[in-house]
């Protein structure tokens, strides 16, 4: 397992509702911890690491430590968003670019957990802010399309991705569209 990097296709897919949770779900979600915390992340998609299911992990504290902080989300739905509030955030999938983004300030959403159980939560200021990013992933959304602001140079640093994941493509290293459906058909027939 990596994290894909933009332009990598799986960024732009929208996922489907994972409908069947097994061992392999269980054994992705430690692996895609894992990941996060050794990137010193604090969310992490599915389709970050080239899964089209609508599954998220996060955990706000971002230390391996804080079990009781870790959560899954399979199947989020953002039920209500209130207020507005521009904050800084970066993405695992554009490294070193750090974007201003307005999100809601609090936030009231549904997810099924790694057992099954459908639960409401209610989460404001930062937490929020990294479910609203997460969500946005599974439905082929990144933070720049949303961003107000950048402290980077935002076109030039997009410019630079592409070049290095062009070069990327080139060498064999990413996949080609077919090697990329086959791949999303095979996990979609399995748990979709
Ligand atoms: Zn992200």
């Amino acid at each position: 397992m990596r994290v894909v990097k933009y332009p990598h296709p799986m960024l732009t897919y929208q996922s489907k509702p994972l409908r069947k949770i097994d061992q392999t779900i269980r054994d992705v979600v430690a692996e895609m911890f894992d990941l996060m915390y050794a990137n010193n992340g604090v969310g992490l998609a599915a389709n970050q690491v080239d899964l089209p299911y609508q599954l998220v992990v996060i955990n706000p504290t971002g230390q391996r430590e804080e079990k009781d902080q870790e959560y899954v989300f399979i199947n989020p739905t953002l039920l209500k968003l209130k207020g507005v509030e521009e904050g800084e955030e970066g993405c695992l999938s554009y490294p070193g670019l750090r974007l201003i983004v307005p999100r809601a300030k609090e936030v009231k959403f549904q997810a099924v957990n790694l057992k099954g159980e459908l639960n409401t939560y209610y989460w404001k200021g930062f937490e929020a802010r990294i479910i609203q990013h997460e969500t946005d992933h599974l439905f082929g959304k990144c933070f720049y399309q949303r961003a107000t602001a950048s402290t980077t140079d935002l076109d030039q640093a997009l410019a630079q991705m592409t070049e290095r994941y062009n070069k990327d493509l080139a060498a064999g290293l990413e996949p080609t569209p077919e090697q990329f459906a086959d791949n999303v058909q095979k996990w979609e027939n399995e748990r979709c």
